[in-house]
C-alpha cells in the first residue's frame, strides 16, 4: 500500500516548506470543491514551527523537495490528525498512505491508542484514502464546530486489536408501543474496550440496552445490529446470552426460590452446554463461585438467599457484577450500575469490573453521571440525546459533561 517515497520527521528549518505545501494543498482544495463553504487557512511558517512543540510532523520528499506532510497532535491516548496534505504533483503515488503509516508506527510505539481526525464531507478524496487506510466514520458534532461546515470525525483504533469489532448498531430506530425512541443511533464497540453511554434522562439509554437484549416489548424500526458480525436481532434473548452478551439492567428483577448460586449455576452451564464445553456439578461449582465472589468482595452468604430477593441497592448491583464474573461474557451492558450506590459499594462494583477488563471482551456502561468513570476509565465515551448518539470522544468529554451539562449537548442534538 505505501509508496517508496522516503519519510522523515520534519525539523524547525522545514517550517516555511511545509506551510508552502499547506497552502497549495489548501488552495487546491478550496478550488476544486466548494470554496463558498471554506475559509481558506493558511498557516504561516512560524505559527507552522510553533506546531513542531505540539506534536511530530513528519514530510515526504522527492529529489529533495518536501511534497507532502502530516502533523498530529498528542492527546491523553490519542493521536489527533491535524493536517495532512499532498502536493497536486505528488498525488497517485501513495504517499498519503506512507505518511499514515508513518504516524500509525508512531502511534504504537507511543502507547497511542487511536488516531482520530476531523474533515469536512466536501473533503471526499482525503476520506476515501483515511477509509482504504482503515479509518471509520465516527458521529460527532465537533467537526461541524471545527470547520464551520458540515464535518465528519474518523478514527482508527491502533495495535493489536485493529478491526476485532465486536457490536457494530447501523441506524438503529427502535420503541415501544408505536413511539420511536431510538432514532438513527450508530455505535461501534471493539474488542478490548470500555466504552460510556452517558445522556440526560429519558434520551433512549436503557432502550438501548433493552433492544440490545432482545427485551420483547421492544421493536425493532429499522437498521442493522451485528454482534460479531452476525445479525444480533435474529438472536432469541437467551441465544443472546449464551452467545456473550450480558446484561444488567437499570432495575434487577428478584427470582423469589431460586438461590442465587443455583441461578448462577444454571446459566453457566446453558452457557458450557451451547459451546461444548464441560459443565460443573454443584460442588465444582460451588468452589468456582467462591472465587468469583472474592471480585466483588462477596460474602458466601449471598449464594443461598434467592435471587436478589431482599437484597439492597447495593447487593443487586454487586450481584450483578457477581453474575457478569461468573458469565465472562463478550460484551456486558451495565445499564445505571452506578445508581443508588454509596461511595463504597461503588468502588467495590468499579473494581470488579476492572478485574474483568480483557483483551477479548468489551464492556458498555451506561450512565448518567461522571461519577463511576472516574472509577472505570473508558476508552470512549458518546453523548445520547433524543435517541441519537450526539457526541463522542475520550474519557475527558465525560468531565466536560459534568461540567457544562446535558443543556449543552440537547442544544446539538434539537439543532439537527
Ligand atoms: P434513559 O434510560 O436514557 O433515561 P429510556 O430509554 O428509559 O431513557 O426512555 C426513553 C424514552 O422512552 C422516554 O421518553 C420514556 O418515557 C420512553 N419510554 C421508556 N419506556 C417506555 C415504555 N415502557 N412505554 C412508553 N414509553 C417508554
Ligand atoms: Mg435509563
Amino acid at each position: 500500500m505505501s509508496s517508496d517515497v522516503p519519510i522523515r520527521l520534519a525539523k524547525v528549518e522545514d517550517a516555511r516548506l511545509i506551510a508552502n505545501i499547506l497552502r497549495e494543498a489548501f488552495a487546491e482544495f478550496a478550488a476544486n470543491y466548494t470554496p463558498e463553504a471554506m475559509v481558506v487557512v493558511t498557516p504561516p511558517a512560524d505559527e507552522i514551527a510553533g506546531r513542531f512543540e505540539e506534536g511530530p510532523i513528519w514530510v515526504a520528499e522527492i529529489n529533495d523537495e518536501i511534497v507532502a506532510t502530516v502533523s498530529v497532535v498528542p492527546e491523553t491516548e490519542w493521536l489527533y490528525i491535524r493536517s495532512m496534505a499532498v502536493l497536486p504533483k505528488a498525488q497517485g503515488l501513495g504517499i498519503g498512505h506512507g505518511l499514515l503509516d508513518a504516524i500509525e508506527k508512531y502511534g504504537i510505539e507511543n502507547g497511542f491508542n487511536r488516531l482520530f481526525l476531523y474533515t469536512t464531507h466536501f473533503s471526499t478524496d482525503a476520506i476515501r484514502l483515511y477509509e482504504k487506510h482503515g479509518f471509520r466514520r465516527v458521529r460527532d458534532t465537533s467537526a461541524e464546530e471545527w470547520f464551520g461546515t458540515p464535518g465528519l470525525s474518523m478514527d482508527k483504533k491502533l495495535g493489536k486489536d485493529i478491526g476485532k469489532m465486536l457490536l457494530e448498531v447501523k441506524d438503529l430506530h427502535a420503541g415501544i408501543e408505536g413511539k420511536e425512541i431510538l432514532k438513527g443511533l450508530n455505535l461501534q464497540v471493539g474488542k478490548g474496550e470500555v466504552h460510556a453511554i452517558m445522556g440526560p434522562n429519558g434520551s433512549g439509554k436503557s432502550t438501548l440496552s433493552k433492544v440490545l437484549a432482545g427485551h420483547p416489548t421492544y421493536e425493532v424500526i429499522s437498521g442493522e445490529v451485528l454482534y460479531e458480525g452476525r445479525n444480533l436481532l435474529e438472536l432469541e434473548p437467551d441465544e443472546r446470552a449464551r452467545e456473550g452478551l450480558f446484561m444488567a439492567f437499570q432495575y434487577p428483577v428478584e427470582v423469589p426460590g431460586v438461590s442465587n448460586s443455583q441461578f448462577l449455576r444454571l446459566a453457566y452451564n446453558e452457557k458450557m452446554k451451547h459451546h461444548g464445553l464441560e459443565e460443573l456439578d454443584p460442588l465444582e461449582f460451588n468452589d468456582y463461585l467462591k472465587e468469583k465472589a472474592k471480585i466483588v468482595d462477596m460474602d458466601p452468604q449471598f449464594f443461598k438467599r434467592s435471587v436478589n430477593e431482599g437484597f439492597s441497592g447495593g447487593e443487586k448491583k454487586r450481584n450483578e457484577i457477581l453474575q457478569m464474573a461468573v458469565l465472562e461474557p463478550k460484551l456486558a451492558i451495565l445499564d445505571e450500575t452506578d445508581s443508588g450506590l454509596d461511595i463504597d459499594a461503588l468502588r467495590i462494583v468499579a473494581e470488579g469490573v476492572n478485574k474483568l477488563r480483557n483483551a477479548e471482551s468489551a464492556i458498555v456502561l451506561v450512565t448518567h453521571y461522571q461519577r463511576l468513570l472516574n472509577f472505570i476509565v473508558p476508552d470512549v465515551v458518546h453523548v445520547m440525546a433524543n435517541g441519537k448518539i450526539v457526541k463522542e470522544g475520550g474519557k475527558e468529554l465525560a468531565l466536560e459533561l459534568e461540567e457544562k451539562g446535558y443543556d449543552w449537548v440537547k442544544g446539538a442534538a434539537s439543532s439537527r
